[in-house]
């Protein structure tokens, strides 16, 4: 039960901390964190030697993957949240039942970035988030605990001052 003492503030948010070898059977969760952990193998990580794999599971049961992809000019590197979410969109999806993210750590589950939380939050709030370790046990959360008082496309729309001049 170590895992629940390293998170105590997590846990207070809805966070939900589940073991695969303890649960009765493997199911779609588990599913998804095991994609997560093989997209790993193609991270390209040359500079942070920081594997990061994410699957991503839309509402008819497609899965996306998405490694980390680095660059030599290093503030152009994208992470593999955000690459497994624009190939889903590149082909057609906008909304997401739930990504799972993968790293090496052993002894902490993988947290999303602020800049994939945002991109997350891009589709939805309500969707849900797999943060795994290497043995396939994973933190459960939904967008919008990861990214509270999010700003939103729909926030876009909403009522605004006029601007006296432009
Ligand atoms: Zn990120």
């Amino acid at each position: 039960m170590g895992d629940l003492d390293v998170m105590p503030q997590a846990k207070a948010q809805g966070v939900r901390i589940a073991c695969p070898a303890r649960g009765p059977q493997v199911g779609l969760k588990e599913g998804l964190v095991a994609r997560s952990l093989e997209a790993r193998q193609f991270a390209y990580c040359p500079y942070s030697s920081f594997r990061v794999g994410a699957a991503l599971l839309t509402p008819d049961g497609s899965v996306f993957t998405g490694c980390n992809v680095e660059n030599s000019c290093h503030n152009l590197g994208v992470c593999a949240e955000r690459n497994a979410i624009s190939k889903a969109v590149s082909e057609g999806y906008r909304s997401f039942k739930a990504i799972a993210i993968a790293s090496d750590l052993q002894d902490q589950f993988i947290s999303p970035c602020g800049g994939c939380r945002q991109f997350m939050r891009e589709f939805g709030t309500d969707w849900e988030v797999y943060m795994s370790k290497p043995d396939g046990s994973y933190l459960e959360m939904r967008v919008r605990d990861l990214l509270p008082l999010s700003f939103g496309p729909e926030d876009l729309k909403m009522k605004k001052e006029t601007p006296k001049e432009f």
